[in-house]
């Protein structure tokens, strides 16, 4: 196994990342928070495909969380994800503190006009913001010919699309597929929050999505109709509480009220404590 280098400083990791572009070496960068799932090492996979240099950050953002969330309890294990970022070969992991980011003066945010004021963002309103400011951050630091995110955080991936294409930035952005457990559950770092008698709460979202399609396909173009069902199948399951059921356009994320053409089906549902999010993009 190749060793990997842990990079602590912003002066660092540029200096690091200048050298590699001076060596003529590409870079893809992988952000994450941490507490590495086979959905993270998915998205190094596909970084390994397109640049010579993989460059995995870790780092918790407080930006992005609410007050109230889970910043504080969010899961951590530095020494299992440095494991494994070595064993998929990564070559560095940034891993900054949160001074290092946001020293005492800081003021200074991204934030989109449109695409947060849907889904995740109508209940995490400093959520993208957070997000935007943070990816933006990383790409100056790391200067990433191609960033990888995953599918499972459709906004998220919107989101930093529309930021690159305003803001001219020259990175590429490639989305992920979901990567899920054998019983359908999408991975996420969240889900050891779950206890096993959760289990079938938390699988009801992959049920409504799968549902969803299927009603699709038996020729039901009323997103009411696939909603108030996927809402049946969530509330079916004690313990759990909707926080949205959306069928929308998946450019502008806006509901779109009769299916003719191919629609994000997204959700968010609170199982217990835990927050999750799924989605699946469903044609007629
Ligand atoms: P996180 O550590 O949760 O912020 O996620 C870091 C990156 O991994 C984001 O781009 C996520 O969309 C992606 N990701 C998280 N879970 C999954 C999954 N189950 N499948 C694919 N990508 C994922």
């Amino acid at each position: 196994m190749q060793p990997v280098k842990i990079i602590t400083t912003v002066k660092k990791m540029q200096e690091h990342s200048d050298l590699m572009i001076h060596q003529g070496k590409s870079i893809a960068l992988i952000p994450t928070m941490g507490f590495l799932h086979e959905g993270h090492l998915s998205l190094m996979q596909e970084g390994s495909r397109h640049a010579d240099h993989l460059v995995v950050s870790i780092f918790v953002n407080p930006t992005q969380f609410g007050q109230g969330e889970d910043l504080e309890a969010y899961p951590k294990d530095f020494n299992r994800d440095m494991d494994l970022c070595k064993k998929k070969g990564v070559d560095v992991i940034f891993k900054p503190d949160a001074p290092e980011l946001y020293p005492e003066n800081f003021q200074t945010y991204i934030a989109l006009e449109k695409l947060p004021n849907h889904l995740c963002g109508l209940s995490r309103p400093v959520h993208f913001k957070g997000v935007a400011t943070i990816v933006t951050k990383l790409f100056n630091i790391v200067k990433p010919d191609i960033a990888i995110f995953g599918q499972k955080d459709f906004q998220q991936l919107a989101v930093i699309k529309q930021m690159v294409s305003d803001l001219h930035m020259t990175v590429k952005v490639i989305g992920a597929p979901i990567i899920r457990e054998a019983d359908g559950l999408a991975m996420s770092s969240r889900n050891t929050c779950l206890s096993p008698e959760k289990r079938p709460a938390a699988l009801s979202l992959f049920e409504s999505l799968n549902n969803a399609k299927q009603l699709i396909k038996n020729g039901v173009t009323d997103s009411n109709i696939i909603t108030k069902k996927a809402r049946d199948i969530v509330k079916f399951h004690g313990d759990t509480e909707i926080d949205y059921i959306s069928i929308c356009d998946p450019e502008t994320l806006e509901d779109v009220q009769n299916i003719k053409k191919p629609v994000l089906m997204a959700m968010a549902v609170k199982v217990g404590k835990t927050r999750l999010i799924d989605n699946m993009l469903l044609s007629p």
